[in-house]
């Protein structure tokens, strides 16, 4: 168990029968120190994730077909960007696969919600980010009517038959909801709007969305009871505190990670032979 934890991240923030409308948000789940000690053991923490990406990426290199693959979801502020900025900002950016998903351009429409997901599925070796993903298809779709409902109906099947198909092929899927309190979310929206700092990340469309918290919060309950599944997990992540966010998604990455017990590849050279080479160079 890592220090500070009264128990496995994973077994603390798995979505298993979680209601998303009775989630404590300002809730720190499994953790056991203060904000103090979470900053620094993030620190400490992004150096063994950031070891253990190496390992992935130096087994990429060497024929390992495996990969390990992060979606986050969350509503406006939750914080995804700081999740990518401060957890994966943390490991060598040339393992890291960032991808974000907008509203879907005229080229995207033309093709299956999964056509623009599938061409950014990462790589042998490496971390691939979905910020925002194919679930934006059932979260913002299904709560604004984008499409009839039997056509967004069947998408957590098929979700899960990639997701699946995915893992078949050697990708550690991990899903991330992040949840943050309509309060928490008013303070970091008027912080946008106070600081020349923030103002870039304003959008007035998510005052907007505000109104429609219920929806959303019904469609998130919705993808989490139907595509929690044993090969792509949901982990429920309260999201009010960032010092928490971030310890918790490191930790779920290490353990992705982990499980995957990558030795350093093996020499692919014979070491005596290219240490003789070099003497003599
Ligand atoms: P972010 O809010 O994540 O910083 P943007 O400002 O680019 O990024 O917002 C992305 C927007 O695209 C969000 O409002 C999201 O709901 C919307 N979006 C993403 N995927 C889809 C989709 N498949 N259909 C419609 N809207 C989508």
């Amino acid at each position: 168990m890592a220090k500070h934890w009264a128990q496995p991240v994973t077994t603390a923030l798995r979505a298993d029968g979680l209601r998303v409308a009775e989630l404590d948000t300002s809730s720190t789940p499994g953790y056991t120190g203060d904000k103090k000690k979470a900053q620094s053991l993030l620190a400490e923490r992004s150096t063994v994730l950031s070891g253990l990406q190496e390992r992935l990426f130096a087994n990429g290199r060497s024929g390992d077909t495996r990969s390990v693959l992060l979606v986050l979801q969350g509503m406006d502020t939750a914080g995804k960007g700081g999740i990518v900025r401060h957890v994966i900002g943390s490991v060598d950016p040339q393992g890291v696969d960032h991808a974000s998903f907008g509203v879907p351009t005229e080229e995207e429409k033309q093709h299956d919600f999964l056509w623009r997901i599938r061409k950014r599925l990462p790589a042998h070796g490496q971390i691939g980010v979905f910020d925002r993903s194919h679930y934006e298809d059932v979260l913002v779709v299904r709560v604004h009517d984008l499409v009839p409902r039997d056509v967004w109906e069947p998408r957590y099947d098929q979700i899960n038959a990639f997701e699946r198909e995915v893992a078949d092929t050697g990708t550690t899927i991990v899903k991330v909801a992040m949840f943050v309190s309509l309060d928490e979310q008013k303070r970091r929206l008027r912080e946008r709007l106070e600081r020349p700092d923030k103002y870039w990340k304003f959008n007035p469309a998510d005052i907007d969305e505000r109104a429609h918290w219920t929806a959303y919060q019904e469609a998130y309950q919705a993808m989490l009871d139907r595509t929690n599944t044993d090969y792509a997990p949901w982990y429920v992540l309260p999201a009010d505190h960032k010092w928490y966010s971030r310890l918790a998604v490191t930790e779920l990455l290490i353990d992705a990670l982990e499980g995957l017990k990558l030795d350093w590849p093996a020499a692919s050279f014979d070491i005596e032979e290219q240490l003789r080479r070099l003497d003599q160079a």
